[in-house]
């Protein structure tokens, strides 16, 4: 019976002729050599539609265990399916912790990797940066295994699965550590003009700011090796029951007149949850927010040494819109790395996003406004977000994107994992 996908944000289903889980490599390259046309899925959590086929989809949901964990070199051995919510719990039973994450743990290891999902710290990259070496079965069906000492894992690691299908990865992890998290508020325009205060002060900063508060909630994270001092209860009727259930009440009033309500109910919220808030929690609580209602998402990436510049014109830009926003807009910042498809790709980096509930025509005019913002600024797209990909600007922005294309014909020439939207960027083909 076939069965109908349909994306964490609930913008757009397909139904693929078969959905198949293998349970070792004999059984996905065996899958790969016979099929015409497939796609790997994770947890589905993208607004990009990177699962979407009509042929074949792939789920390594049952190649998720727990291979190896050295000890001594901190290292684990796992199948690339586990979700980062299942991987964290393992780790944390062995005293191990990944050393950064983004903000939920819904994803799963290769989805959130493949991607170029990213977390927040101006000295940490996206979380591929975490892998040691991994091992990807091509289009032809055959095996290959990549380290971090190859110029190929760079591409192929956030090569949104369009050369083979990621399926053990080994990674570099760290001992448990907790968090010294610091919530507050500050003025948005103090906050830009003493950006590096923020930023650079602090492993793990990252801004909310529900427009149209003057003033914006920080999150000050740094990591500490002390005992932490919050309560698991304490937190999770704050962080969610109380928090979540306030929100979800006021999204759902705010909906009678946006206009009206979603104003006073951002300055409502900008003040309950900037007010200041001290603890020493486990990393992956710091990292972490509860996960939010359906909702849509654009983020891109900008060079950090525009920084004050662009968060200037991006606060006016939200600000002179006839719209609102009932979503936080999530800044954040990470480190320049390798892969060549990253969107901070040789740049360190600011992420600026667009998040929002609001009716499909509202958002595809709240989207366009911001799309053609953040393309006049050089921005990346985020490849698991909304973006109307354009071959000929990504080529400007990712210089290697012609090299990527190569790797394309050499591990998939038969074009078993192209479909209409990732052949959009890589090839100059429109749907
Ligand atoms: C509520 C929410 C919060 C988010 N927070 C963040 C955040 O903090 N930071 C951030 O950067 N992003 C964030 N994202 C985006 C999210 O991390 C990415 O979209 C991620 O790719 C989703 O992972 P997934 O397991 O759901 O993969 P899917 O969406 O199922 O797939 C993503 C892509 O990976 C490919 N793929 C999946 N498995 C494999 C495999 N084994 N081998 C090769 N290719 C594969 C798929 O074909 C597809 O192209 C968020 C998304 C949501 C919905």
């Amino acid at each position: 019976m076939p069965q109908t996908i349909i994306n964490f944000g609930k913008t757009w289903q397909f139904t693929p002729k078969q959905i198949v889980y293998p349970t070792n490599v004999q059984e996905l390259k065996s899958i790969i050599k016979t099929a015409i046309s497939l796609r790997p899925v994770g947890s589905k959590h993208s607004w990009s539609k990177g699962i979407v086929t009509t042929e074949t989809l792939v789920s390594l949901q049952n190649m998720c265990t727990i291979q190896e964990i050295n000890i001594e070199k901190l290292q684990v051995k796992v199948g690339a399916g586990i979700t980062l919510k299942n991987l964290i719990a393992q780790l944390e039973l062995n005293g191990l912790a990944l050393s950064n994450l983004g903000s939920i743990h819904a994803q799963t290891l290769a989805g959130a990797i493949c991607t170029g999902t990213h977390g927040t710290g101006i000295n940490f990259q996206c979380l591929a940066s975490q892998v040691e070496n991994f091992e990807m079965v091509d289009g032809n069906g055959e095996n290959h295994f990549f380290t971090n000492k190859d110029e190929e894992f760079y591409a192929l690691l956030t090569g949104m699965g369009c050369c083979g299908i990621i399926h053990t990865i080994t990674l570099n992890v760290v001992k448990s550590f907790q968090m010294h998290a610091i919530t507050d508020a500050v003025d948005f325009d103090e906050l830009i003009e003493n950006l590096e205060n923020y930023v650079e002060k602090y492993d793990h900063f990252k801004f909310w700011w529900l427009p149209p508060s003057k003033k914006v909630m920080v999150f000050k994270n740094n990591r500490t090796q002390q005992k932490r001092n919050d309560s698991n209860f304490t937190r999770f009727i704050k962080d969610e029951v109380l928090s979540v259930a306030i929100y979800r009440l006021l999204v759902a009033v705010g909906k009678w007149n946006r206009k009206k309500f979603i104003p006073l109910f951002n300055y409502f919220l900008t003040k309950m949850g900037g007010k200041y808030f001290e603890r020493i929690c486990k990393s992956y609580v710091g990292f972490l927010t509860p996960l939010p209602p359906v909702h849509r998402e654009t983020e891109w990436a900008f060079n950090y040494t525009q920084a004050k510049h662009l968060l200037k014109e991006y606060k006016e830009l939200l600000l002179n819109d006839e719209h609102t926003y009932n979503f936080v807009q999530e800044v954040r910042f990470s480190c320049s790395d390798n892969f060549w498809l990253s969107p901070a790709y040789k740049q360190n980096t600011i992420w600026l996003p667009m998040y929002n509930m609001d009716n499909n025509n509202n958002w595809e005019e709240q989207r366009k406004k911001f799309e053609t913002w953040a393309i006049a600024n050089n921005g990346r797209p985020h490849w698991g977000k909304e973006a109307n990909l354009k071959h000929e600007y990504l080529k400007k922005q990712y210089v290697k994107l012609a090299d990527f294309n190569a790797l394309v014909k050499k591990y998939d020439p038969l074009q078993k994992f192209a479909n209409n939207w990732n052949k959009k960027f890589y090839t100059n083909c429109n749907e």
